[in-house]
């Protein structure tokens, strides 16, 4: 840190990423992208006319997108906001709807982003820690009385609880907003969007980034009631206007036009994640059900932490935190049969290893 630094920032931990290799060498199982490539027409859509419009600014309003979206969910133009990746969704979220005297609580193993949005704003947060088996009991949230964030399924563990859950939430919280991260639904969970009709104080946040295999292209939208969305847009137009791309915009379009496509590939990385899952359970793991592109597991023959540097020196990225409650775990994105295979090879090379 320089000398110049504000000094409000001396104990902000910066979040950090997973492992993104340049080289491209690994089975890249650690960041929860899609192993497939977008649709067809996604490439042909970014050959376009788009490119020979870079020396144009992006339309601020991002029309036509939102309308497709507000479209394919049912809802009102007004009911969607864009934003770079629902990162920064997030972010503007905790600047909008949160402060000293309007706190903060998420579960305590949850999205690590959450945390790092509160200390940046400095926001006062409550972790809310899951019971056993890292389930949320919603009754630990019901009337709290603060802004809740809620990722379904959640990150890391892959769990999800039923909609009924999420409104029983929302309904004794009207004072403040519950916000639903949803970046991993289209995994066989399901969307609260049809509740955000009925209550206000409920913030969907959905990304391209997982199921529809644009995470490289930065793009993740809200839907909630036109007044949070009219806030969101505040924090927006105060921040950065033209926070979509016109290369985005053109293989969102593209993406929403080729949804079947899409998926299929859900469908099959559902089925990995079956076969994943059973072929652990006979390497002595234990894995959580997920309703996510992920599985949360462990093994009673190794540490998480040595499995991460195995597999890893095998070239096989996994995700591994060093964190007392989860320390035994890692996180496996779901990729390619071939890829779960190759996981699963150096996996049974690592146990005999090991002896
Ligand atoms: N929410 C959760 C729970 C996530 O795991 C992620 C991905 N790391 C995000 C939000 C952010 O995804 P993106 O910014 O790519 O939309």
């Amino acid at each position: 840190m320089s000398r110049y630094m504000s000094s409000r920032f001396d104990s902000l931990e910066a979040y950090v990423p997973g492992e993104q290799p340049q080289d491209m060498v690994y089975v890249k199982l650690n960041t929860n992208e899609s192993p497939f490539p977008p649709a067809p027409a996604v490439l042909a859509a970014l050959q376009g006319g788009e490119v020979e419009r870079l020396n144009r600014y992006p339309d601020p309003e991002g029309r036509l997108l939102r309308e497709r979206l507000a479209e394919m969910y049912g809802v009102e133009y007004e009911n969607v906001f864009l934003a770079n990746g629902s990162d920064e969704l997030l972010s503007f979220a905790f600047l909008a709807f949160c402060d000293r005297t309007r706190p903060v609580a998420y579960p305590n193993i949850s999205y690590g982003f959450y945390p790092v949005y509160a200390n940046l704003y400095q926001i006062p947060y409550t972790e809310i820690s899951l019971r056993e088996g890292f389930v949320l009991d919603p009754k630990d949230y019901c009337g709290l009385g603060k802004n809740i964030v809620i990722a379904n399924p959640n990150a890391p563990t892959g769990r999800a609880i039923p909609v009924s859950d999420i409104e029983e939430i929302v309904r004794t919280n009207l004072d403040h907003v519950v916000l639903v991260d949803e970046a991993y639904v289209d995994f066989g969970g399901k969307s609260c969007l049809p509740l955000i009709g009925k209550y206000d104080n409920l913030l969907v946040c959905q990304t391209f980034s997982k199921f529809r295999s644009l995470a490289g292209g930065r793009l993740g939208f809200a839907l909630a009631s036109r007044g949070l969305i009219e806030d969101l847009e505040k924090i927006k137009y105060s921040t950065n206007s033209y926070n979509i791309n016109r290369l985005t915009t053109a293989a969102a379009l593209a993406t929403l036009d080729s949804n079947s496509y899409y998926v299929a590939n859900s469908r099959k990385i559902q089925d990995n994640r079956t076969y994943t899952g059973e072929k652990l359970d006979a390497l002595g793991f234990e894995t959580l059900p997920s309703l996510a592109n992920f599985i949360f597991t462990r093994c009673s023959w190794m540490e998480g932490g040595a499995l991460y540097r195995a597999l890893k020196a095998k070239g096989v990225l996994v995700r591994h935190w060093e964190r007392a409650e989860i320390r035994d775990w890692c996180r496996v994105t779901i990729g390619t049969r071939e890829e779960m295979d190759i996981f699963l090879d150096r996996v049974r090379e690592i146990r005999k290893e090991a002896g």
